[in-house]
């Protein structure tokens, strides 16, 4: 038998259902809010992400699907969706709109992490970015989104991080006294945090080691080195979400590792997902597009993995796997059979599903069926429902039955 490769997963019926319906409120939302969608390709030149992810990442380091072309060019198959979007802004020339550009995208990553429940290394990401605005208004608007967006897959219970990592003005302050002060309790910290204590201290904050947390905790705070611009824009921030009723709670340890960051960060969280319950996460990159030798844009957004948003939505949300057929259609004897899928035909043209047995069956089999596929009405055609052109229709939930005709029972199953 040859199985599906490690670490990537069918998506399978039922539950397929709750994929198109998360996907398609997404898509519902997003576009409420002026984003439209972009579709980049899965695999790009390697050095895309190289220097738009970073050299020194776990992800580039080694968790990407790399492999040389025919023609000898490097590729790699795309790990996260932001290089890629700002990659095609570039190329395209979408910042010559003087418009603030809003882009969403969907679809397979792929990295080669060490699989457990929840991680694979063909995953899949919803992700939106805002282009060429700074306004910390923008921000604001983009978490009010994710919360209707939460709130209609009937997530109530999740948690809003918000911090401000600075800029490359008042940053580089805040890393010098980061590394004095884990140079000097370096042998408490855990095997990675002693490398990234001098690689990236950035990133010791973000460790989940918990011998580490202590140390953490007794770092310096962000927060207090940020410069007037930095502290005005994150100000400006908060008080949007005041206004808006989101809540918030800012977490001075919550970063990114990466250098193109700033400003802005943030994480949506929930507590059914356990230990590592980020849902959500997200901020400012000005610095990626010149990175990708692109003109300076700002940028802002977010990346969620819809794996894990699944589960979260499949313990809490009100989303049915699939609709239940409004009509089963019982034909008795072979006329009936023919004139039920002709019926069929019509009912579904007209937007009613529909469903029927293609062997035949006896009326108390058919209604077992009907009731087993939890159709809300079942109609019977016999011999004689042929000659008069009027049906039983049958309301499974109370056995009601009333005679209609074709045209009736159109407008029936509409209403
Ligand atoms: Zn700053
Ligand atoms: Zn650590």
């Amino acid at each position: 038998m040859i199985r599906a490769v490690k670490g990537t997963h069918d998506i399978l019926p039922p539950e397929s259902a709750v994929w198109n319906r998360v996907e398609s409120t997404a898509r519902e939302i997003f576009d409420l809010y002026g984003f439209s969608e972009i579709r980049t390709p899965v695999f790009e030149r390697t050095e895309l992400f190289a220097r738009g992810v970073g050299e020194d990442t776990d992800i580039v380091s080694k968790e990407m699907y790399t492999f040389e072309d025919r023609d000898e060019t490097s590729l790699t198959l795309r790990p996260e969706g932001t290089a890629p979007v700002v990659r095609s802004y570039i190329e395209h020339q979408l910042y010559q709109d003087p418009q603030v550009l809003k882009l969403y995208y969907l679809g397979p990553m792929f990295r080669r992490e060490r699989p457990q429940k929840g991680r694979y290394r063909q995953f899949h990401q919803i992700g939106a970015e805002v282009l060429g605005s700074d306004n910390p208004a923008i921000e604001a608007e983009v978490l009010e989104m994710l919360e209707l967006f939460l709130g209609r897959l009937g997530i109530k219970e999740s948690t809003l991080l918000v911090n401000s990592i600075g800029c490359s003005r008042c940053r580089p302050r805040f890393l010098q006294r980061l590394k004095q002060e884990l140079a000097a309790k370096k042998d408490l910290l855990c095997e990675d945090c002693q490398r990234r204590s001098e690689t990236n201290p950035l990133r010791v904050l973000d460790c989940k080691v918990e011998s580490c947390q202590p140390i953490i905790d007794g770092l310096p705070s962000i927060l207090d080195f940020l410069d007037d611009g930095c502290r005005a824009h994150f100000d400006k921030f908060l008080s949007y979400l005041k206004e808006r009723g989101i809540g918030f709670t800012v977490i001075p340890r919550l970063v990114r590792g990466l250098d193109y960051y700033t400003r802005t960060t943030f994480e949506i969280t929930s507590r059914i997902l356990g230990a590592q319950n980020t849902l959500i996460g997200g901020g400012r990159y000005d610095g990626l597009a010149e990175l990708l030798e692109g003109p300076p844009t700002q940028g802002f957004g977010f990346a969620l993995g819809l794996e894990r948003l699944i589960l979260v939505v499949q313990q809490t949300g009100n989303l049915m796997a699939s609709l239940p057929p409004q009509l089963f259609l019982a034909p008795l004897g072979e006329a009936a059979f023919a004139r039920s899928t002709l019926l069929a035909r019509d009912l579904r043209r007209q937007g009613i599903r529909c469903a029927y047995d293609f062997e035949p069956r006896s009326l108390k089999s058919a209604l077992r069926l009907a009731n087993k596929l939890q159709a809300q009405f079942a109609l019977i055609i016999g011999e004689a429902e042929l000659h008069s052109g009027k049906f039983q229709l049958k309301r499974m939930s109370d056995g009601e039955q009333v005679e209609v005709s074709a045209e009736q029972l159109v407008e029936r199953m509409r209403g």
